[in-house]
């Protein structure tokens, strides 16, 4: 199996090329945070839950965003791979992850981080605001939200650092040519 966390801040383009990434590879894309908006959309019980949490910026616990991806990934038991977008974004996270797969006989393959400057930032989520109206890129919203990335999620890097797996690339430039980039270090955790 090839199973991947795609790695980085709120707008560092998880998303974008995780669809890229999912077609050249085959592989299930997870984003706890495209699940998480379905719930409250269908006004599930999760949904009704979370989404004052989610709206404020800040992260759903790691019980309940856990055994969301463990049921998510359980969903497909014959994939190639997975691609995880927006998770983990806690060490506890990152190591129930490593239990799941083991539990499973996988394992993480590789850890992408895209890198983009705190500017760069700022102004692709504004835009995206505008296109999506999504209520958590709104301007107070998005600042705790890299709040808590910079107070919980970053940890997680130095965790799969540790591992050997963590490879960076620059998300800013072109779509195209930062999907090459990522395409090159995946096929190097593929070997
Ligand atoms: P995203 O679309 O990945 O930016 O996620 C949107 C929101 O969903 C986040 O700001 C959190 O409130 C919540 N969320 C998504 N993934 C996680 C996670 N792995 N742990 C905790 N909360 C999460």
């Amino acid at each position: 199996m090839l199973n991947l966390v795609l790695f980085g801040p709120p707008g560092a383009g998880k998303g974008t090329q995780s669809e890229k990434l999912i077609s050249k590879y085959q592989l299930i894309h997870i984003s706890t945070g495209d699940l998480f908006r379905a719930h409250i959309k269908h006004q599930t019980a999760l949904g009704k839950r979370v989404s004052a949490l989610i709206a404020e910026g800040e992260l759903v616990p790691d019980e309940i965003t856990i055994a969301m991806l463990e049921e998510e990934a359980d969903k497909n038991p014959q994939a190639n791979g997975f691609i995880f977008d927006g998770f983990p974004r806690t060490v506890p996270q990152a190591k129930a992850l490593d239990d799941f797969l083991e539990s499973k006989g996988s394992a993480i393959a590789g850890v992408i981080a895209l890198d983009v400057d705190q500017e760069e930032l700022t102004k692709r989520i504004a835009q995206r605001q505008l296109e999506t109206g999504r209520v958590d890129d709104q301007a107070d919203k998005l600042k705790k939200r890299i709040e808590e990335y910079f107070d919980k999620t970053i940890h997680v890097l130095p965790y799969y650092e540790a591992q050997g797996k963590l490879s960076k690339v620059n998300g800013i430039g072109k779509i195209d040519d930062i999907f090459n980039a990522l395409c090159a270090q995946v096929d190097q955790h593929q070997k």
